[in-house]
């Protein structure tokens, strides 16, 4: 895509464009506010729509040969890289997404194709011991059907590909709600590209809607039988909200939602490394990446030289528009955005703790902001509300223990780091950290399928073949 004015605006339903809508929203470019695109605002009729197209697809989608699914998502894979600078450029216009996320984003999606195309050819029982002498029982794992998947802005087209290729790859079709901040590239190019790959109609559907209306798309999710589960990622605010009608409607869900990520630097790291690491880990995307570091815990030893190194890495971060060359940093996505991160700085700085860098802000741009000597009660230490903009918290340790304790003093548990010269140490103490990701997989085993086991007159045929 070389002109995102240009760009499809409507819902993609049953393998088609559906005409233009009434009801359009814009999207808008979070650096300088142009709009870039009119998108259809869509509700119940659509989502019901979607949904009656991707229950009509299944069977055929469910039933097709792991060879003839490996092919599409192989082509789905050249087209991406093919479409890459359309893919960055769009995130760069829609999401304020600097180059090198964007483009390491494409990557990772090409290859996450290529790894779904073989999943088709998984094992997909098991063989287990009966208790009834001479029987075999064997679990055969099916898809559900269809899968609803929220997908966020963030990492919007990374992130929109992986909440629908492992459900498709299982043999279920999917429906998409894309983030009304990204509809674009957290959705509707995904569409195009499965579209040019020759995916069968309906098995994968997109339906956009305008800021504040996810509600109605929601509910036609969770009260259709057809959709047998839901794909979600974001906010832990909205997985609580979603969760209610999940329990409401027995309907089963995939979450994948926030972080407050923490670093221990030990006293023995390399401190270019760790401050390489938590540069890059606390700004990459301004902040705005659910694995962000949030706050780093440093060895009391080493912490003045380690923040000496940090702060002289972070100020070589060029902010402004992603568009242009060199540039890191770029917008963060929405107002409520910038408003929330002033308000923690704020926060901060009013309870006493010190500003080491940054901590201006230009229009949407944020500057990477480093803060030491944070009391506890400042909300963006506590994490038990995600700060989601590039504000970090540096804090002293005397006792490795301790800190391993006090990094973990959070309800989040996304992801956590440690530097440290000595890498059996860091294992070690890593293994301490209850932190990890949602691995489940988009199919279901039925308890026992049925026995495998016949009687013939030779005895029982299990003992002779299998
Ligand atoms: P969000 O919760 O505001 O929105 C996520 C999705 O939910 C969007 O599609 C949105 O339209 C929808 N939504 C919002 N309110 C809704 C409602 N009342 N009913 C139905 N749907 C509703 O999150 P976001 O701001 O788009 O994304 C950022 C959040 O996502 C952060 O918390 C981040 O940590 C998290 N995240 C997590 C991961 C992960 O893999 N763990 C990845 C990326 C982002």
């Amino acid at each position: 895509m070389s002109n995102s004015n240009n760009w499809r605006k409507t819902h993609f339903i049953n393998g088609a464009w559906a005409p233009a809508d009434e009801s359009t929203f814009d999207d808008y470019n979070p650096f300088n506010g142009e709009v870039i695109a009119r998108i259809a605002a869509g509700g119940r009729a659509e989502a019901d729509a979607a949904v009656a197209a991707a229950h009509a697809a299944f069977p055929e989608w469910a039933a097709m040969t792991p060879g003839a699914r490996q092919a599409l998502f192989l082509k789905a894979a050249e087209i991406t890289e093919r479409r890459h600078d359309d893919a960055v450029h769009l995130m760069a216009v829609e999401a304020g997404t600097a180059r090198a996320f964007a483009s390491f984003q494409v990557r990772l999606s090409a290859s996450l194709m290529r790894q779904a195309a073989s999943w088709g050819y998984l094992p997909y029982g098991d063989l287990l011991k009966s208790d009834l002498p001479g029987r075999m029982a064997m679990v055969a794992r099916k898809p559900l059907g269809v899968v609803a998947g929220f997908t966020p802005w963030n990492g919007a087209f990374y992130l929109g590909w992986r909440t629908f290729l492992l459900p498709m790859a299982f043999g279920n079709t999917v429906v998409i709600k894309p983030s009304e901040e990204a509809p674009l590239s957290a959705g509707l190019l995904h569409a195009e590209i499965l579209e040019e790959a020759g995916f069968p109609a309906g098995t994968f559907n997109v339906v956009t809607h305008a800021p504040g209306q996810a509600a109605a798309v929601a509910d036609a999710f969770f009260e259709s039988r057809a959709v047998r589960c839901i794909n979600f990622t974001g906010s832990d605010k909205t997985a609580r909200i979603l969760g209610e009608q999940a329990g409401r409607s027995l309907k089963r869900m995939v979450l994948e939602l926030g972080g407050f990520n923490p670093m221990i630097v030990l006293a023995d790291a390399d401190l270019d490394e760790a401050a390489k690491a938590v540069n890059f880990g606390a700004f990459f995307h301004q902040g705005q990446v659910c694995m962000n570091t949030r706050k780093v815990y440093v060895a009391r030893e080493i912490h003045d030289e380690f923040l000496e190194r940090l702060t002289a890495r972070t100020q070589t971060l060029k902010s402004g528009d992603p568009l242009t060359e060199g540039v890191v940093v770029g917008p963060l996505i929405n107002d409520r955005a910038v408003e929330q991160a002033q308000g923690r700085l704020q926060d901060a700085l009013d309870k006493g703790a010190r500003l080491v860098l940054g901590g201006t802000v230009k229009g949407r741009i944020f500057e990477p902001t480093i803060l030491a000597d944070v009391p506890k009660d400042v909300v963006a230490t506590q994490g038990c509300d995600e700060t989601f903009g590039p504000l970090l918290i540096i804090e002293a340790f005397d006792d490795p223990e301790q800190a391993l304790v006090d990094a973990q003093d959070t309800p989040y548990g996304l992801s956590a780091a440690i530097m440290t010269g000595n890498a059996a140490r860091g294992l070690e103490m890593a293994q301490r950290f209850d932190t990890g990701m949602d691995l489940s997989r988009f199919d279901a085993a039925p308890l026992i399928a049925f026995t495998a086991t016949k009687e013939t007159e030779h005895g029982t045929e299990t003992n002779r073949r299998i």
